[in-house]
């Protein structure tokens, strides 16, 4: 039986909207600047392997994950692209990095060192990517510090240092102070490193809001998270660029009731009908598959094309709207019905409920939503 038959609640990724995203973001690179698809997190919840597969189709040439395992699993699935695992793992790594050919981002000198010992007793070489911290402040050697970390390391001949990167801390906001002062300092950084006759390979510093607004700053690869799944990281980007969304995530009815006048719904029983015959429809997904419980009486449902207000706790599996038979846009007049499909994320009809949507009422972004939609719990369908 397909996963998505044994459970009544799912998420869609439009693989063709990752074609789409990567070749939107390519288009604007200029010939020989290479993309890393960046597909940490399950790539943020769409799923790695499917996803990373497409990106490198679609002009991606390299990858980008959070952990050694994350790398593991793209490898297992025979891609062969090169991997960054974009921060220092845990030394005990080291052997795992080395066996799947995966490169760690560096930034301790007894890393690199074990790193590089270890390369050199399998006769190997130890390649890896150089973290500069330019004001961010999470990970990296200080960007006045790169050319003497090198010194430092260098020595050691099984080191290859195939990159040189940071991150920006404010790419996506309005005002670019901050945003010119690291890249400032990323090149007092480079040109410190060249002095010192270090040659800093693929130099790299753009996520996606960088990457669509500042060409400048693209040097040898950007790095796309966001974007790739058809989000917008800023508003300074929405006109500049056409960007597709790749999830969308849907229920089926598991249960319709009618319930008097006053009744309460769900944990607490804080909402109360408001008509003397409120049909109140059930769907299973919950705060567990990653509709957020804060949510509560805030998000709204798309059933037969119209919205329809969430009403009640949501629980950790289900949860319940209520059925407005008067809501603009309905398709038709008909009775909700067990098994009928519900969208939570996505369009039907002349409505859409968009993840954007979701983080005005969670006050988040939209990685964090689909991260969560991402769970294990949800059966994932691609098309
Ligand atoms: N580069 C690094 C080091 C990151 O940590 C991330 C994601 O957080 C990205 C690139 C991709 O960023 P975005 O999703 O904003 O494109």
């Amino acid at each position: 039986i397909p996963e998505a038959d044994r459970r009544w609640a799912w998420v869609e990724v439009d693989l063709s909207a990752i074609r789409h995203n990567t070749q939107a973001v390519r288009n604007r690179l200029a010939h020989g600047v290479r993309l890393m698809a960046v597909v940490k997190a399950d790539a943020y919840g769409h799923g790695a392997v499917p996803v990373a597969k497409m990106a490198l189709n679609s002009g991606a040439d390299y990858l980008g994950v959070a952990t050694v395992d994350e790398a593991i699993e793209l490898r297992e699935a025979l891609i062969g692209a090169p991997i960054l695992v974009l921060s220092q793992p845990p030394a005990e790594a080291i052997p795992l990095l080395l066996g799947y050919k995966v490169m760690p981002a560096i930034y301790t000198a007894d890393f690199a060192i074990a790193y590089a010992e270890a390369a050199d007793a399998f006769g190997i070489s130890a390649p890896f990517h150089l973290a500069v911290n330019t004001g961010m402040n999470r990970i990296g050697v200080r960007w006045d510090q790169a050319a003497e970390f090198m010194h430092q390391v260098g020595f050691h001949r099984a080191l290859e240092l195939v990159g040189t990167f940071t991150h920006f801390a404010t790419a996506d906001c309005t005002q670019t102070l901050d945003f010119q002062i690291q890249t400032k300092r990323f090149l007092e950084a480079l040109s410190a490193l060249r002095m010192a006759g270090v040659d800093p390979g693929i130099v790299h510093a753009a996520n996606s809001a960088a990457a669509i607004r500042f060409p400048d700053v693209h040097f040898d690869m950007v790095r796309l998270g966001i974007s790739l799944y058809g989000f917008y990281p800023c508003p300074e980007t929405l006109t500049t660029i056409d960007l597709k969304p790749a999830m969308s995530v849907y229920a089926r009815i598991s249960d319709v009731r009618t319930v008097p006048l006053s009744d309460g719904v769900s944990y607490g029983l804080h909402y109360r009908s408001r008509g003397a015959h409120t049909k109140i429809c059930t769907i299973p997904i919950g705060y567990a598959d990653g509709l957020r419980r804060s949510l509560s009486s805030r998000v709204r449902f798309l059933y037969n094309g119209a919205l329809m207000q969430q009403v009640g706790n949501i629980c950790m599996d289900q949860c319940m709207f209520e059925m407005d038979p008067y809501a603009h846009g309905l398709r038709e007049r008909r009775e909700p019905a067990i098994g009928d499909v519900v969208t939570i994320i996505g369009g039907d009809g002349d409505n859409v409920c968009t993840v954007e949507g979701m983080c005005e009422l969670l006050n988040t972004i939209p990685h964090e939503v689909c991260i969560d939609f991402g769970t294990s719990r949800m059966p994932r369908l691609y098309h």
